[in-house]
């Protein structure tokens, strides 16, 4: 998170909450002496310590640590930095006891070493700082949890202390509130409680089971996601889920990709789950030769991949190791590079739209210093990404040399209903694999020519995308996207077999319905249906029946009173057809 590294004081958000992550550790030493220092740098939407202590820190703790922070922030201490050698470095950090920054000090600290000192407070540090602890004004302690000390699993166990810090109290404020709201509606607690997914340790860590609730929801996902890619112009393929290891090797996950599983051994041949679906869809292009008439060609597949992700890190349907890609890889001729990434930026600015996601941040990430492939061959690519950008009318920010190693990308981020930021679609020019493949096909010259290729995901993954959408929309679906869309009471057990023949109509034309014909209470069925977030409650009564209506109440928005079944019915073909976010009557 060192973003700036010049020696100019620059009071970036970044460096403002690096430096409370220094005054977070000066504070647990004055409080717990004997406690050793890790790490802590400024991380999205905060920052965190690590320290080393045989007692864990409790949620008192934390109230007297974030006091002494004010303490000291009162105390209005300089920061300074200074430089010393190596070894006077280490004969520091010795003396103050302070043996994991010893060994950092060791392995990253070049002949001269760069510090920081507030008071009696000293860290091994690049910076930059804020010039005095009184400028740290606006900061709170959030939580600790388990960390490993270099993040390794056979490292020792550490406890993290994250804490956020602003330029004001009203940012701070505002931040908090964000917080509570999302803790409301953490997916992780609202996909047990609305039935639509979960994990087992049995089964094991990032596995999700999608419970029918939660598959119904994917179902519409995915026909809304192939409808799309038939419409333009893709072709859907399917892929196993193993491949022979020497294929990994070809395509280099071996040699570079470190979440792979290990391989399984059959027959005396090494067999790789898959990460990615890359490869596969190399072999259905390599079937045959390909000629410049064919080109491009563009494959789609809900492809589902394993990576290995350190157990700590797990997080519900966000961080997983078992996701379905909504993947594609798009093959074509230069020529045809700037059009295919001005289509597939505009697809997946729609397809997010439908979804209710229509506040984007957009990115073109650049050539890194490792790169494969032609200095040419990227201005090229990299030109084209930018062109297609500025026809598309789109606003985008560059990040400098951080583009992935094999070609230039796009990432798009959205803004959910708290303004939080979701890397989704990315857009990834790719050099090395056509390379390591020998991929080709016939130009009109008749010679052989190497296709660009384009890695692209839309949503992301299910999985996540799924996640985003429960906390977006706190469990709330629009009705095209809710689970159970209505749900029928009838008032009394007599108007049971009318209120199945109803059930019935709807079904027969897709609509998600169910019956509610428990011997409880109307008002206990009204409160269940609502606690479960169903967007249409009908209830059905003699009066209903004799004139052919139902009772309608919409979720959160109360009674509407009588409806013509039909002309209803009619309405909810619509809000699915339209994808409608909004149920208007
Ligand atoms: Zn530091
Ligand atoms: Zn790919």
């Amino acid at each position: 998170m060192h973003k700036n590294k010049n020696e100019k004081f620059d009071l970036s958000l970044d460096t403002l909450r690096h430096s409370a992550s220094h005054l977070l550790a000066h504070a647990v030493l004055e409080l717990f002496p004997g406690t050793k220092i890790g790490v802590g740098p400024a991380v999205e939407d905060g920052f965190y310590y690590d320290f080393l202590r045989e007692e864990p820190f409790t949620h008192e703790d934390l109230k007297s640590i974030e006091e002494r922070m004010k303490q000291i922030s009162d105390r209005d201490i300089p920061i300074e930095k200074f430089l010393c050698t190596k070894e006077e470095a280490v004969k520091l950090f010795k003396d103050l006891g302070q043996d994991l920054k010893i060994e950092l000090i060791q392995e990253k600290g070049g002949k001269e070493v760069s510090c920081y000192r507030q008071g009696d407070f000293v860290d091994f540090c690049l910076g930059p700082h804020v010039p005095s602890t009184g400028v740290l004004k606006h900061f709170k302690l959030l939580s600790v949890s388990g960390a490993y000390w270099k993040g390794d699993e056979r490292g020792q166990q550490l406890q993290r202390i994250y804490g956020t810090a602003f330029f004001s109290e009203e940012d701070l404020r505002d931040h908090l509130k964000m917080l509570e709201e999302a803790k409301k509606r953490d997916h992780r607690k609202l996909g047990p409680e609305l039935d639509l997914f979960s994990t087992n340790e049995m089964l094991g860590g990032g596995l999700i089971l999608w419970h029918p609730k939660g598959s119904a929801v994917r179902t519409v996902i995915e026909d809304f996601w192939r409808k799309e890619h038939y419409k333009e112009g893709y072709e859907l393929i399917y892929s196993p889920h193993i491949a022979k290891l020497r294929v990994w090797e070809i395509s280099g996950h071996t040699q570079f990709y470190d979440a792979l599983y290990p391989p399984l051994i059959s027959d005396n041949v090494k067999y790789q789950i898959k990460p990615m679906n890359c490869p596969f869809h190399i072999m259905v292009y390599q079937s045959k030769q390909r000629s410049y008439r064919e080109l491009p060609l563009r494959w789609g597949e809900l492809g589902t991949v394993y990576r290995y992700e350190r157990g700590g890190v797990l997080h519900g349907l966000l961080r997983v190791r078992g996701f379905t890609q909504d993947d594609a890889h798009i093959f074509c001729r230069s020529d045809q590079l700037e059009e295919e990434i001005r289509r597939t930026i505009s697809m997946a600015l729609r397809m997010l739209g439908t979804f209710g996601f229509n506040d984007f941040d957009v990115y073109l990430s650049t050539r890194p210093e490792k790169f494969s492939g032609s200095v040419s061959d990227w201005d090229e690519a990299t030109g084209a990404l930018e062109k297609a950008l500025n026809a598309e009318k789109i606003d985008f920010s560059v990040d400098e040399g951080e583009g992935v190693f094999y070609g230039p990308k796009i990432d798009i981020k959205i803004k959910d209903a708290l303004k939080r930021s979701w890397q989704c679609t990315t857009i990834q020019l790719d050099f090395n694999l056509p390379e390591k493949f020998d991929l080709s096909y016939v130009g009109e010259d008749g010679g052989f020519h190497r296709p660009f290729m384009i890695h692209r995901a839309l949503l992301g993954s299910l999985e996540r995308f799924f996640g985003i959408l429960i906390e977006h929309y706190n469990g709330n679906f629009p009705f095209w996207l809710a689970p159970v869309q209505t749900i029928i009471i009838p008032i009394a057990d007599r108007h049971n077999p009318y209120v199945s023949q109803l059930n019935q109509e709807l079904k027969k034309k897709e609509i998600r319905t169910a019956v509610d014909s428990r011997r409880e209470k109307v008002g206990y069925k009204i409160r269940d249906a609502e606690k479960s977030k169903v967007p249409i409650i009908l209830l059905v009564g003699d009066k209903e029946i004799e004139d052919k209506t139902v009772s309608v109440r919409i979720h959160k928005k109360g009674d509407k009173g009588q409806f013509e079944f039909k002309e209803l019915l009619e309405k909810m073909l619509n809000f699915n057809k339209n994808k409608d976010l909004e149920i208007i009557l």
